[in-house]
């Protein structure tokens, strides 16, 4: 098998006084450097530049762009993330010049129109989530999580109370005791029953007088869909809590079934995963809240108003928690989801979760005699399996992932959640087609039979790639981010 062909660094093709580009001698004169940036700040020798040729140039960066993997070049199960194929036309939409132009200082009745996709947004988002407001601040699934906890808190303490802790199951999405702690409430953690629902006698004894919220992801980390979830509001709302509902993975539940309507106060959404925008990569994301009314006086300001058909933005709220980011948001992804809600319709979006959990559904059907399922039962957008009836070929996880990049796909998220022991959880999304899902399954049956037969083809994984088993402690730990010559 081929190894990848080794690729000269952009600093090896350097040849000096080779150049890129050829600009006219300026016309304009020259500003000694001294006399903009004072001189001991200047570099004493001239920056080490790699010269190359303009060819050369764009060969070497066209190449390395190919060798990246993404969705718009292959299928990308990977779990909790939604890395699903978003509709081009999108990212021309968020582009228009009317809507990529405009200042967010801008006087608001120069920019009404994009007032009023704010505030439809809001609506939209709060229909789909059965809750009463929306706002679109956040930035992230984690950074909703943090407004949403601190309207929490705001709650409480504006009734005169200390609550401080958070339950959170031990399915949850790894930020949810994340953004608790960073926002200075305590957790407590319960944990699930061997069928991955919440254990009910587990959530009785932890409620009290200091229960501030439950944080909760449903369907969970496990792919699974909280099946007692109305006794669970019941308990921490009779406690005096608020319910928290991560809806980073709306994408098994839009025109399904609504956080709001489950009893939950205050929901996120990740645009980044369910409503169309590519993600990875750090960003830009974005993540609204949505909360019940008992919690519309604490949203962070300036809120979006509309008023005989004008929209003006409110400032004067004394009870807001303040402002959780600048201006209102990620602008152009609330664009990019606006036009994706708007072209799938209310049926498209229902039909989007269906397709979802259907895929999923027919991935673990397709797979569970091949590899180990710890919860055999329906699942929703996802679901997860194992290498235990890999384990005494001395076949892991980790192992199969590798062996999966030689068949072309990228590996599902793998060793999360953290309670499955070797765990592979796999989101196929609902825009592959058969045709896709088929070909995955084949791969990974394949993996399977190749394990039992010769075990050291999956253990020695991945041979077809620019590298191979990279010493990823070492890559996270002392990365190398410079050119050392
Ligand atoms: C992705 C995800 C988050 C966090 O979202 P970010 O935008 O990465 O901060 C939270 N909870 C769940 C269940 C997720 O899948």
């Amino acid at each position: 098998m081929s190894m990848g062909q080794k690729k000269a660094l952009i600093f090896e093709l350097s040849k000096p006084g080779r150049c890129a580009i050829d600009l006219p001698v300026s016309d304009v004169p020259a500003v000694e450097a001294d006399t903009l940036i004072p001189a001991g700040f200047l570099r004493q020798e001239p920056a080490k530049l790699p010269e190359v040729s303009q060819p050369d140039l764009m060969r070497h960066y066209t190449g390395l762009a190919g060798r990246n993997f993404g969705v718009d070049s292959g299928f990308y199960p990977l779990g909790s993330c939604t890395m699903k194929y978003n509709p081009k036309i999108n990212e021309d939409v968020s582009r228009l010049p009317g809507l990529a132009q405009i200042h967010p200082l801008q006087d608001s009745e120069t920019v009404q129109g994009a007032l009023e996709m704010l505030y439809n947004m809001e609506q939209y988002l709060a229909e789909i989530a059965g809750m009463d407001a929306v706002t679109m601040q956040p930035v992230a699934g984690a950074h909703g999580e943090l407004t949403g906890l601190k309207l929490i808190r705001a709650f409480h303490r504006h009734r005169g109370q200390n609550r401080t802790k958070v339950i959170v199951p031990d399915s949850a999405h790894g930020t949810n005791p994340a953004t608790a702690t960073v926002c200075g409430l305590d957790i407590v953690e319960i944990k699930s029953h061997a069928d991955g629902a919440v254990d009910l006698e587990a959530l009785r004894a932890a409620v009290g007088a200091d229960t501030a919220a439950l944080m909760l992801t449903n369907p969970s980390t496990l792919g699974l869909f909280e099946k007692n979830i109305e006794e669970i509001a019941k308990i921490v709302h009779d406690a005096g809590g608020l319910l928290y509902y991560d809806g980073a993975n709306a994408n098994a539940i839009m025109g399904i079934t609504r956080p709001g309507d489950m009893g939950f106060d205050v929901v996120h959404f990740n645009l980044h995963k369910t409503f169309s925008t590519p993600h990875g990569g750090g960003g830009p994301g974005s993540g609204p809240i949505g909360v019940k009314k008992e919690l519309i006086p604490f949203l962070p300001v300036p809120v979006i108003v509309k008023e005989h058909d004008a929209y003006r933005w409110e400032e004067d709220r004394p009870l807001s928690i303040g402002k959780v980011h600048s201006f209102y948001g990620n602008f152009g992804v609330i664009v990019r989801a606006y036009a994706y809600i708007r072209a799938m319709g209310p049926d498209g979006l229902q039909a989007a979760s269906q397709d979802a959990v259907l895929n999923a559904n027919y991935c673990l059907h397709r797979l569970k005699d091949a590899f180990h399922a710890p919860f055999d039962r329906f699942c929703m957008h996802e679901c997860i399996l194992t290498s235990k009836l890999q384990k005494d070929q001395g076949v892991r996880t980790l192992d199969i992932a590798k062996r999966l990049l030689d068949y072309g796909y990228h590996p599902p998220t793998i060793y999360f959640p953290l309670i499955v022991e070797e765990a592979m959880m796999i989101e196929p999304t609902e825009t592959e087609s058969k045709e896709t899902l088929d070909g995955f399954i084949a791969a990974m049956r394949l993996i399977a039979a190749e394990a039992a037969q010769d075990a050291a083809l999956v253990t020695g994984a991945p041979r077809t790639t620019v590298v191979g088993r990279l010493d990823e402690a070492t890559a996270a730990r002392k990365p190398v981010v410079k050119w050392q010559g």
